[in-house]
């Protein structure tokens, strides 16, 4: 591309926009250019052209300028981040080349704009400190639409964990040093940052100035938690470098401690199904989708939150379980509540936009509309008992001074743009309304004057009329061009007509024009002065959004409890899970009234805390033991839970290794994947852990998998002592009753009927004893061939007598415990004896090693030999 100073300018932009696709307006439209222009063609859908057409093409795609929103809402939602380029100078004013300058630069994870958000979601953009050798690392998020922003560090897995929680939209890394997040594909968008933007050195400072304090104690950070004050220090060098707008509504950090809250790792997050389904990523059908109650996005958005970081300590759970239990009790109030918050607007994200300046007159209608409803709504909690509608009653701040002055500036129906005006209710300024009445007067005016020149000059068809760039004018067809006044000016020849001017008219024009945009900036001047005044309230009205919240998610607990007729767990210091007829959180919502199978749970010291759930496929295991970790998970967060009564000693993490299938995707092995999530919930399960197992040792060959899975539950019971619902096909295993106190059988019952088979999904004890693989296979459309065929192969192998695969299983199962639980008293082998009597103390090495050959020789003499008669 030759230089032109045009393609200069183009250049300087997309040096600013560094890796952001540039967006540069050229007239009324915007262009992208090179590799940009490449990516819009695919993701947009333009047609890609090319520049330069003769030497040098270079790509080229472009848009109509008033398409800007939607086309930047799609580029975001594909995760790219976009820099703005406009003309910055009015292009008839300009001398030579139009200065433009890279406005806003937008990416996933700082969009404010309420098209492109989700209400009900939030929108995080993360920062991620890492160590040298990556074993921990800082982490911190904040979502710019509302201002909330938290720093954790931890351990590398740990914050891993809280990622996938997290689902961030957007991660920052520093450019040259490695990170956890490089590897897999994460589904966010990267970003790569200057490395000193991670410097230690500065990190304090820029939080400082961010939050106008000399030390960030009263945050709740110490010089231990540097990394996560590096990450957090990450965010704000972003968003001051990104965001033209002010940041004043980022002005708390709050700190995210491990061991506040139960933990729950990435696989166990994604196989409960908690904010997304396995199957298609979407929120619909997850616990957070189907259990959302509130009337409020911002309820929406903090049942998120809960589900992210559940309470371990039981007075807080007890404290927000009193104040659902009280809306409960209270029909009423719960639906007056209800009611009051349906008309109340998603203040935390409008008040973001008035901290950052971005206000529309809407936002601050909204504001005045939401503020109204809160006197009659803090009434309602008067004289209430429980500790949180107590708190809120006091809390809640109406702003009555900010409600009145908004109530009276601000039509009711106000305009998302300030440019056409409207906005200001008439009678709130004088002036504004004298020079409303000035303009509209004059058009009143233009009407009377055609009517008198109508007379004076008797041409009855003559118009006066108005356009944008000869402004008014007298219309006259040729037909009467003989009777034409002196004082007409001649202005424009049209084909039939002829357009002329007088000084009257030229005058009044003048006005007209004059108090249509005195007008417009009179309201805009005024606007800013409201948003100015609403946004010395805007710390308070901030707080006024949490606190709403609560109150949503509060009543919507409520009402879920009333509706699904949840009871109110009890949750006590001890290490019992006691459901009577519970009931899996999402089937109960989902299958139509009646159909869910209630289903009891006992896991403690007398009825034991390991529970093996032996049953054929699709009898129900999977969900009775998905259903016990969702509803330990919903009591942590203070909710009531789907059972007819609910016991529950405080979990601290939760476990969840359930089928393999969905990892294939991520294109690791799935055994692979099995073990290592295995390892993981084996080495940091504590006694206070509820663990569920699903099907492991599925991933290998029918002896290896019998084998892990007892080894596996062997452990649990022995070095762990936690809870677990350990589901599997393997029948085997029920052996492990017998010999281990805490281990406890439970089959899925199944009615054989003609030769056919029904689930009753009921969980009683004892083990199952039969597979019924070839029914299941026969519901699944196995043909029938098939089917009768492999029930007569399973008949002659019956009749035989000869040991079925099962049967040497569970031999081997029980050669296994033996094995382990005689590991030290094993004696019969001759090398032993020989073992038991060397003398180690007068052992040279070299005599050592001779023996240690003569052993093996002999070893492989004994198997050479048993090969020969097998
Ligand atoms: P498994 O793990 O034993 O193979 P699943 O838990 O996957 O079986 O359940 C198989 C099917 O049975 C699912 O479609 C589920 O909806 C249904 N189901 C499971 N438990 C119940 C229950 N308690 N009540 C009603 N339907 C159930």
């Amino acid at each position: 591309m030759s230089k032109t100073p045009m393609m200069q300018q183009y250049e300087q932009a997309k040096a600013t926009a560094g890796e952001a696709i540039l967006l540069f307006r050229m007239g009324d439209f915007y262009e992208l250019f090179h590799d940009d222009a490449k990516v819009a063609a695919k993701v947009l859908g333009l047609t890609l052209t090319s520049r330069d057409k003769s030497e040098n093409p270079v790509p080229m795609a472009g848009f109509p300028h008033h398409q800007l929103d939607s086309y930047l809402a799609k580029l975001i939602r594909a995760g790219y981040r976009v820099a703005v380029c406009d003309q910055v100078e009015n292009p008839q004013q300009a001398k030579g080349l139009v200065r433009r300058e890279v406005t806003r630069i937008l990416s996933p994870g700082t969009i404010t704009d309420n098209s492109i958000l989700e209400p009900t979601q939030n929108n995080y953009l993360i920062a991620v400190a890492p160590t040298n050798d990556l074993s921990s690392f800082g982490l911190a998020w904040v979502e710019l639409s509302t201002g909330q922003f938290v720093a954790a560090q931890g351990d590398a897995a740990v914050m891993l964990d809280l990622i996938e929680r997290l689902n961030p939209a957007e991660a920052l890394v520093p450019q040259n040093q490695r990170t956890p997040l490089a590897w897999g594909s994460p589904s966010f968008a990267l970003t790569t940052r200057p490395d000193w933007t991670f410097s230690p050195a500065r990190a304090k400072d820029t939080l400082y100035k961010q939050f106008h304090v000399s030390t960030l104690e009263g945050f709740g950070f110490d010089d231990s938690d540097s990394l996560a004050i590096i990450a957090a220090a990450a965010i704000v060098h972003y968003l001051s470098e990104t965001q033209a707008a002010s940041l004043d509504h980022i002005n708390v950090l709050h700190a995210f401690r491990r061991g506040e809250c139960l933990e729950i790792d990435q696989a166990t997050w994604r196989s409960l199904e908690i904010s997304r389904t396995i199957r298609n990523q979407q929120r619909e059908g997850s616990l957070l989708a189907t259990i959302d109650r509130s009337v409020t996005a911002m309820g929406s958005r903090l049942l998120g939150q809960w589900l992210m970081a559940p309470l371990v300590q039981p007075a807080a759970i007890e404290q927000r379980q009193d104040s659902i239990a009280e809306l409960v009790r209270e029909n009423r109030l719960r639906e007056n509540l209800r009611q009051d918050l349906k008309q109340i607007h998603d203040l935390e994200r409008v008040i973001s936009r008035v901290f950052t300046g971005r206000a529309t007159p809407r936002d601050l209608k909204q504001i005045s509309a939401s503020l109204t409803r809160l006197p009659g709504l803090r009434e309602r909690l008067v004289g209430r008992t429980s500790y949180w509608l107590q708190f809120l009653q006091v809390e809640i701040d109406p702003c009555p001074d900010l409600q009145e002055l908004l109530d009276r500036a601000i039509v009711d129906d106000a305009p998302l743009q300030t440019s056409s005006g409207g906005y200001i209710r008439p009678g709130y300024d004088s002036e504004l309304d004298d020079w409303r009445e000035l303009a509209s007067g004059g058009k009143r005016w233009i009407a009377e004057y055609q009517q008198k020149i109508i007379q004076e000059s008797g041409i009855g068809s003559l118009k006066v009329g108005f356009n944008k760039v000869f402004g008014y004018y007298i219309e006259v067809t040729n037909v009467h061009q003989t009777k034409i006044p002196d004082y007409f000016i001649r202005k424009q020849t049209l084909k039939n007509v002829e357009r002329y001017i007088t000084p009257e008219l030229k005058e009044y024009e003048d006005k007209v024009l004059s108090a249509e945009q005195q007008s417009l900036d009179r309201e805009l001047l005024l606007f800013d002065q409201l948003r100015e005044t609403t946004r010395a309230y805007a710390a308070r009205l901030k707080q006024l959004g949490e606190q709403l919240a609560m109150l949503d998610l509060l009543a919507a607990l409520a009402e879920l409890a009333v509706q699904q007729k949840y009871c109110r767990p009890e949750i006590t210091t001890g290490t019992e899970l006691i459901l009577r007829d519970g009931r899996h959180p999402v089937l109960d919502i989902v299958q139509p009234l009646g159909v869910f199978v209630p289903n009891d749970t006992c896991l403690d010291a007398e009825n034991g805390w390991i529970h093996l759930i032996t049953g054929p496929n699709m009898a129900g295991k999977s969900t009775y033991i998905r259903q016990v970790a969702l509803i330990t998970l919903m009591a942590q967060i203070g909710s009531f839970v789907p059972a007819k009564q609910a016991m529950i000693g405080i979990v601290d993490r939760i476990f969840a290794r359930v089928g393999a299938s969905d990892e294939l995707s991520r294109g690791q092995s799935t055994f692979m994947v099995e073990m290592t999530e295995t390892a993981r919930i084996l080495n940091t399960a504590t006694s206070r852990s509820l663990v569920i197992l699903d099907e492991i040792g599925r991933g290998t060959s029918t002896y290896d998998g019998v084998s892990l899975a007892w080894a596996i539950a062997e452990y649990l019971h022995e070095q762990i002592g936690c809870r677990t619902l350990f589901a599997t096909h393997y029948h085997e295993l029920t052996e492990l009753e017998k010999n281990f106190r805490g281990v406890k059988n439970y089959n899925v019952s199944v009615r054989e009927w003609e030769e056919k088979i029904v689930f009753l999904h009921k969980i009683i004890p004892g083990g199952a004893d039969k597979s019924y693989g070839i029914h299941v296979a026969q519901l699944a459309g196995v043909p029938d061939w098939v089917n009768r065929r492999a029930q007569q192969i399973l008949n002659q192998l019956q009749s035989k007598q000869q040991p079925t695969d099962r049967e040497r299983m569970a031999n081997a199962g029980s050669r296994a415990a033996q094995v382990q639980l005689t590991l030290f008293e094993v004696s019969e082998h001759p090398l032993i004896d020989k073992i038991k009597r060397l003398d180690t103390g007068h052992l040279t090495p070299l005599s050592a090693l001779e023996m240690l050959h003569g052993w093996q020789q002999e070893l492989q003499q004994v198997a050479a030999k048993k090969s020969r008669v097998d």
